[in-house]
């Protein structure tokens, strides 16, 4: 079964019906890129940049941000890498960075709030990456999104970053900018936002849909990836992106569980990105569909 899996790994991922699936992997850490064959992907999905953050080290410095994007893209070779920008809060608290005492962490100031709520911390960020957008395909995409306003407000701040770096004599380019849809508001209005690319983050759209925490063991049953109105909001997302030609693709950890990658398909989705633990078995799944 394993042999068979591992066989689907070296081919692109199409389903029983011939319709191409594009598989991204998920990366948490790089270290663990050199374990992986970049050519059993279509390069990466999501990156959770945390763990630039949550070092000994304090904030890492636009250098080391420069350092540790520009590895991910040479080991990618020229496919597409998605770089999310800093997610603290909630689930991944950063002390010294987000707020002590809040009484509900998910709800808070967390993702995008927090970066816009700190510039001198966000524009860091947005200066490595604009550093690297010209080393390939880089796509960044912003998390918690929920609001146009915060979209807008970022590509702005991002246009001056690169107008910043250009007139100091330093290369940059302004990437594909792309949003997290994972906060129901704006998987609702999703055609407000001017974003280059979405990707669904079912971990915490299915949490805010269902009022069913994430890490909430007592009310594992309730949140649950196949609650219609999630499977509901992922159908018009996927819709949303087929009629205005953009990507949608879905990096929670839905997409990484070959039980539901049917209901995913069903829905309209036809790019994911999963762990890389579990991309021989989301492949072989997504083949025998259809
Ligand atoms: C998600 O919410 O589904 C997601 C991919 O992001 P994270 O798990 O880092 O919140
Ligand atoms: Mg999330």
């Amino acid at each position: 079964e394993a042999r068979r899996q591992a066989s689907h790994l070296g081919k692109p991922a199409l389903t029983a019906a011939g319709e191409r699936v594009l598989t991204y992997i998920n990366v948490d850490d790089p270290h663990i890129l050199p374990a992986v064959d970049p050519a059993s992907c279509d390069g990466v999905g999501l990156t959770r940049t945390e763990f630039l953050f949550s070092g000994e080290g304090g904030l890492p410095g636009e250098g080391r941000q420069l350092g540790a994007y520009k590895a991910l893209m040479r080991w990618a070779g020229g496919r597409p890498v998605t770089i999310r920008t800093l997610d603290a809060g909630g689930d991944k608290p950063i002390p010294g960075l987000t707020p002590d005492g809040e009484s509900n962490p998910f709800l808070g100031l967390r993702g995008l709030r927090l970066s816009l709520a700190r510039p001198d911390v966000f524009r860091v960020q947005l200066r490595a990456l604009a550093r690297a957008a010209i080393e390939g395909e880089l796509k960044v995409m912003l998390p918690m999104v929920t609001r146009p306003q915060e979209l807008d407000a970022t590509r702005a701040m991002f246009r001056q970053v690169v107008s910043e770096l250009l007139a100091e004599g330093i290369p940059a380019a302004m990437p594909k900018l792309g949003m997290m849809v994972e906060v129901p508001a704006a998987a609702l209005n999703i055609a407000a936002f001017d974003a280059d690319f979405f990707s669904i983050g079912s971990n915490d759209l299915v949490q805010y849909v269902t009022a069913a925490g994430r890490d909430c063991e007592a009310v594992r049953d309730l949140y649950d990836p196949l609650e219609p109105g999630v499977l509901e909001l992922i159908h018009r997302v996927a819709e949303h992106g087929r009629l205005t030609g953009r990507e949608v693709s879905l990096c929670g950890d839905m997409a990484s569980d070959p039980k539901y990658l049917p209901a995913l398909l069903d829905a309209g989705l036809r790019a994911v990105s999963v762990a890389p633990a579990r991309l021989a078995r989301a492949k072989a799944e997504i083949a025998g569909y259809g």
